[in-house]
C-alpha cells in the first residue's frame, strides 16, 4: 500500500536491531526517549490519510500512476514543488518545527537527477539501481533521512589531504558484490527512527579525492552502521497536556565502521570508477539545494510558530496594541512571508533536469534560505523580549498543582489579566519555554541557522552563479560607460547548470 501508516511503519521500527548509543546504553527503537521524534515521523503518515490535507500530502507516482506519500515522490511539475512546499509548512505547523521527513525526499530527488547524468555520460547503471531502490521506497512508504554532513577534520584540508583519512566517508573496498565504506556522518538528524539512511558526499570532489565520491542507501541499523545520539526531549507534562509537549527528536553521529553496501543500493563509487568524481559535488549541491528549497516551507512555518507565540504572550502580557509589538511582530510575518515567496518564485522558475525531476531556481532559493538562517536568532530574541523573563525562570509544572497553598499562589501571581485563566497563561509561558529555552529548543535554533549548509555557504551558491557582469551594466549605464542596457531578465539558474564547472574544476585540484 503505496501511502503507509504511522502503525506499518513503526511495527517496522520495532522489528531493527538495537545500534542506538545513549551515554553507556544502547538501547532498540521501543525506548521511550525516541518517542519525540516518532510522534513528528507520525503526522507525515497521518495527514497523508487525512481528507483536509490529502491533497498536499499525497502525490501520482510518476513510475506507476499510484498515490503515494509525497515525501516519497519525485518532483514532476512546479506544481509539485508548490505542494511540497505547502505541505512542509502545514506539517511544520503542527508541530511547532522541523518535520524532520524532508531529507529522505530531498536526497531522493537529487539523486534521480545525478544517478541520470551519471548514467548518461558515464554508462553507469547507477539510475538504473535508483529506480528499483525508489519503486520500492514508494510501494512501501519508507521513511528516509539523509546523511550528508561528514565530520570532515581540518575544514581547510581537502579529503585526500586530511591526517587521518577517514575524515570524510570513503569506500575502503570495492568487490564484486559491493563495496565496503569508512568514515562517520555528523548532525545526521533522526537516524533512529527512520527506515534507511541515505549517503551522499558532502562536498565538492577534486581528482584525487576520488575514493570519497560514494553515494548509497542503507537500512539505519545495518551491520557496522553505529548511531551515538543525543535525544532531544521536552519536559514530560502530568497536568497541562499539550501537542508542542509531545515533539521531540533524536540526532546521531552515524559512524561506519567498515560497512558492507549491497551493489544494488550503490549510487556512487568513485573508487571503483573514479570518473565519477565530479558528479560527486554535484550530488552535494543537488541534495543542499532540494534541501534549501524545503526550508522556504519550514522555516517560514517556525518563524509563523514564533510570531504566533509572541502575539499570544503579549496579549496575555496585555501589551498587544504597543506599537513597538506590532512592529516586532510584523518583522518575523514579514520575514516568513518573503522566505515562503522565494520559495514559490524559485517554483516557478524551476527547470526540468533530463532525468524529467523538476529542479528550483538556484539564486531565489538560496536568498530565500540565507535571509531564513540570518533571522532565527532575531525571531527567538523577538519573542524572548515580548515574553519577559519568566520563559526562563517558570516554576516546575507540578509545582502548580502542589497540594498546600504554593499551588495556589502560583495560580494567583501568574495571573495578568483577569479575564485570562491563570492556567492559559502557565500554557502559553510553557509553550514558549519548550520552545526557546529548553535544551531541545536551542538545537532547533542551530539548526535553523545550519541545515542545509551555514549560512557562508548559500553565499558561496548565490555568488558563484549571479552574473555580476550583467548586474555591473546597470552602473555603466548610468554612469554613461556603456551605451545601453539590455531588459534584465535574469535567467533561471539550476545547478545543473554548474555540472560542467564542476568537471572543469576537477582535473584542476
Ligand atoms: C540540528 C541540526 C540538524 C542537522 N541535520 C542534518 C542532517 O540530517 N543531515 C546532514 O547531512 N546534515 C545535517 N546538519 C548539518 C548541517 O548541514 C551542518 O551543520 C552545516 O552544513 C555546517 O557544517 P558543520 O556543522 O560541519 O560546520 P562547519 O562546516 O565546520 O562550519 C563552521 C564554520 O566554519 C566555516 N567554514 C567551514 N569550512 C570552511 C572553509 N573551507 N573555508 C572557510 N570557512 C569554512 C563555516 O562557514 C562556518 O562558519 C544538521 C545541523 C544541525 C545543527
Amino acid at each position: 500500500m503505496p501511502v503507509g501508516t504511522y502503525e506499518q511503519y513503526y511495527e517496522r521500527l520495532l522489528k531493527m536491531k538495537p545500534n542506538i548509543y545513549l551515554g553507556d546504553e544502547v538501547i532498540d527503537r521501543s525506548d521511550p526517549r525516541l518517542a519525540g521524534g516518532i510522534y513528528v515521523m507520525r503526522q507525515t503518515f497521518d495527514c497523508a490519510h487525512d481528507e483536509r490535507y490529502k491533497d498536499v500530502c499525497t502525490a501520482t507516482s510518476h513510475l506507476n500512476g499510484e498515490t503515494i506519500n509525497r515525501f516519497t515522490h519525485i518532483h514532476q511539475t512546479v506544481d509539485d514543488l508548490l505542494k511540497k512546499q505547502e505541505m512542509t509548512r502545514l506539517l511544520s505547523h503542527r508541530v511547532g518545527g522541523c518535520i524532520q521527513r524532508c531529507m529522505g525526499i530531498d536526497a531522493l530527488n537529487a539523486l534521480s537527477v545525478v544517478t541520470y547524468e551519471m548514467d548518461l555520460d558515464l554508462g553507469t547503471e547507477y539510475n538504473k539501481r535508483f529506480m528499483k531502490y525508489l519503486a520500492w521506497v514508494q510501494e512501501n512508504d519508507i521513511v528516509a533521512n539523509c546523511a550528508q554532513t561528514d565530520v570532515k577534520g581540518d575544514r581547510l584540508k581537502r579529503p585526500y589531504e586530511q591526517a587521518d583519512p577517514d575524515m570524510y566517508m570513503r569506500v575502503v573496498e570495492t568487490r564484486p558484490d559491493g563495496i565496503v565504506v569508512r568514515g562517520a556522518k555528523s548532525c545526521n538528524s533522526a537516524a533512529p527512527y527512520v527506515d534507511e539512511i541515505i549517503v551522499t558526499p558532502t562536498r565538492f570532489m577534486g581528482k584525487n579525492d576520488f575514493a570519497y565520491a560514494v553515494s548509497f542507501a542503507i537500512p539505519a541499523d545495518w551491520p557496522g552502521v553505529k548511531l551515538a545520539c543525543v535525544p532531544g526531549l521536552r519536559h514530560k507534562r502530568s497536568h497541562i497536556d499539550a501537542p508542542i509537549a509531545h515533539v521531540g527528536d533524536m540526532e546521531s553521529l552515524t559512524i561506519f565502521d567498515d560497512v558492507f553496501i549491497p551493489n544494488d543500493r550503490v549510487f556512487m563509487n568513485g573508487l571503483g570508477n573514479p570518473e565519477c568524481t565530479p558528479y560527486a559535488g554535484f550530488l552535494a549541491l543537488m541534495f543542499a539545494h532540494f534541501h534549501r528549497h524545503s526550508y522556504t516551507g519550514c522555516k517560514p512555518a517556525t518563524s509563523e510558530v514564533l510570531a504566533s507565540q509572541a502575539a499570544l504572550v503579549a496579549e496575555y502580557n496585555g501589551i498587544e496594541k504597543e506599537g513597538h509589538v506590532k512592529e516586532k511582530l510584523c518583522h518575523i510575518i514579514g520575514i516568513a512571508e518573503l522566505v515562503y515567496a522565494a520559495g514559490v518564485a524559485s517554483a516557478y522558475r524551476a527547470e526540468k533536469s533530463p532525468s524529467g525531476t523538476m529542479i528550483p531556481d538556484e539564486i531565489l532559493t538560496n536568498a530565500g534560505r540565507k535571509l531564513a538562517g540570518e533571522e532565527i536568532y532575531n525571531e527567538a530574541k523577538i519573542v524572548s523580549d515580548l515574553a519577559g523573563g519568566l520563559i526562563a525562570t517558570l516554576p516546575l509544572e507540578n509545582t502548580f498543582y502542589a497540594e498546600d497553598n504554593v499551588g495556589e499562589l502560583l495560580n494567583k501571581y501568574i495571573m495578568r489579566n483577569p479575564a485570562i485563566p491563570a492556567e492559559d497563561v502557565h500554557r502559553c509561558f510553557r509553550m514558549i519555554q519548550d520552545q526557546i529555552v529548553n535544551e531541545f529548543g536551542g538545537s532547533m535554533i542551530v539548526a535553523g541557522l545550519h541545515g542545509g549548509g551555514s549560512p557562508q555557504m548559500e553565499v558561496i551558491a548565490m555568488m558563484s552563479r549571479y552574473d555580476i557582469n550583467e548586474l555591473k551594466g546597470i552602473a555603466k549605464y548610468l554612469a554613461g560607460i556603456q551605451a545601453d542596457i539590455p531588459i534584465y531578465r535574469r535567467e533561471s539558474v539550476t545547478p545543473r547548470k554548474v555540472l560542467e564547472k564542476y568537471r572543469q574544476m576537477h582535473d584542476k585540484r
